[in-house]
């Protein structure tokens, strides 16, 4: 009967990086993956270009139920020892405005570093296509249960059995299913004592019932969001809009949809506030609409605003405007009396502000969001109280999590690899110390 020192149950980036930690000083390491090749995700990350970090940090880009336990992680593995990790992996990396990418923008480049750092490490053996489907604590360790797994389906063979002093569980959470995660870890660490904080999709996109979506569909437009539950401001982003025919999606969107999902699984009211001229007040907006008409009084508002915002955009912006006062329309065909009457300066105050207010707060009702299929990133997971700071689990000695199966959660801009390196890494020491120590 052959047995590991540590067995990694996942190859992801954090499981590789836990893995290159393991396998020193003579230990002998088992990483296994379900996929046909290791680190698979990491090929869609950064639309294929990888933002494996970034050199802004601070707490709040990374959220749990314990951040105080995830912040601890990160200070002893942080961004610039990531740095270190890829220049000693022979990773080149470039630098966005503080985003950081490999050099040659090609996230199959990280892909291939990692695993070739792994392949060609003494003590190190991979096992791709085979499912972790059990763990067993015994006396000097675990008995580790797995099936051969080929896209997504049980193999026919017989299961296997490994055994190891040390376990390691880096299994993901619950978003890419179709890169090997299917929330399989949690099973696992549940089925050894753990507690685990409910998953949810975490950077994805909102959905909407409002009828002018359709029209909208395709549209990019900056704003900043504003997130309201229950009628209270939650949270505040700025960034691009990529209107949808079923929502809104975009980086400023992934980034609160974290809490704007908690808040829809309550049965609370969500709501986005848009603002689409967040560089101007609502009076500078106001003034900016009069001076235009002013200086072209041969337009309309939809000609006005046609200069402004995208020009799908402007009949819903009108629409809105006219509804909520239930007055006149602000728009029309060109030849509409309306028209020729803002053509020939009959618009009155309230027009202007009413026009000033939706521009300033636009107002978007969320009714759901897009599941683990879109999402980045799950929120929730192991329960980061039931860890040491080494990330070994308090109630099962010997046993370890890396990655997002844990309740950690980055925002946009690397911070979830970021985390996976980091926690990788410190798993990785800690198991590989306790095997050196017993
Ligand atoms: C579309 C997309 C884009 C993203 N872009 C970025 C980005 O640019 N920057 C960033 O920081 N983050 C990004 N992320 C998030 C980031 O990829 C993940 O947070 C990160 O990969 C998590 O690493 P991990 O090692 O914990 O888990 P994963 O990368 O999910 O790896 C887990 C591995 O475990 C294996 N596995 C699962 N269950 C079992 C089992 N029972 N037996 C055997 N193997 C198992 C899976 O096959 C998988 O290979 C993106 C995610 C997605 C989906």
């Amino acid at each position: 009967m052959k047995k590991y020192d540590t067995i990694i149950v996942g190859g992801g980036p954090s499981g590789m990086t836990a893995a290159l930690w393991c396998a020193r000083d003579g230990q002998r390491v088992l990483l296994m993956d379900r996929c046909d090749r290791i680190g698979k995700k990491i090929l869609v990350t950064g639309n294929g270009k990888c933002n494996l970090t970034n050199f802004r940090q601070s707490p709040d880009c990374y959220r749990s139920e314990t951040p105080e336990a995830a912040a601890a992680v990160l200070s002893a593995f942080g961004q610039e020892d990531a740095m270190e990790l890829f220049r000693s992996l022979g990773i080149l990396t470039r630098d966005r405005d503080g985003y950081v990418y490999p050099y040659n923008e090609q996230a199959a480049s990280v892909r291939a570093a990692f695993e070739s750092a792994v392949l060609n490490r003494d003590g190190l053996e991979v096992l791709t296509e085979t499912s972790v489907t059990g763990i067993r604590r015994i006396k000097d360790g675990f008995q580790v249960s797995a099936e051969a797994y080929s896209a997504g389906k049980k193999g026919n063979a017989p299961g296997r059995q490994f055994f190891c002093r040390s376990l390691l569980i880096a299994t993901g959470g619950l978003a890419g299913v179709k890169l090997g995660c299917d929330g399989s870890g949690y099973g696992l660490a549940k089925a050894l004592g753990h507690h685990i904080i409910p998953p949810l999709p975490a950077l994805t996109a909102l959905k909407s019932s409002a009828p002018f979506l359709k029209k909208l569909s395709g549209v990019r437009n900056q704003a900043a969001i504003t997130l309201q539950v229950d009628g209270r401001k939650v949270c505040r982003e700025r960034g691009e809009l990529q209107w949808t025919d079923y929502g809104i999606s975009g980086v400023a969107i992934f980034q609160i949809s974290r809490f704007a999902i908690l808040a829809l699984e309550e049965g609370k009211a969500v709501q986005l506030s848009l603002d689409f001229m967040p560089e101007y007040s609502v009076g500078e907006v106001e003034s900016l609409l009069h001076s235009g008409l002013e200086a072209c009084p041969y337009k309309s508002f939809e000609e006005l605003l046609g200069g402004i915002l995208p020009a799908k955009l402007v009949p819903v912006v009108l629409r809105e405007a006219s509804r909520q006062a239930k007055t006149q329309p602000l728009s029309g065909d060109a030849s509409s009396a309306r028209a020729i009457q803002i053509r020939h300066g009959g618009a009155s105050d309230s027009d202007f502000q009413r026009l000033a207010a939706v521009i300033k707060g636009f107002s978007l009702r969320i009714s759901g969001y897009m599941g683990y299929e879109k999402a980045q990133v799950t929120r929730g997971g192991v329960d980061m109280t039931e860890v040491t700071e080494n990330l070994e689990s308090c109630i099962c000695p010997g046993l370890f999590f890396a990655g997002e199966v844990l309740d950690v959660d980055g925002t946009c801009g690397g911070y979830n690899l970021q985390w996976a390196f980091s926690s990788g890494s410190v798993a990785g020491e800690a198991a590989w110390n306790r095997n050196r120590r017993s």
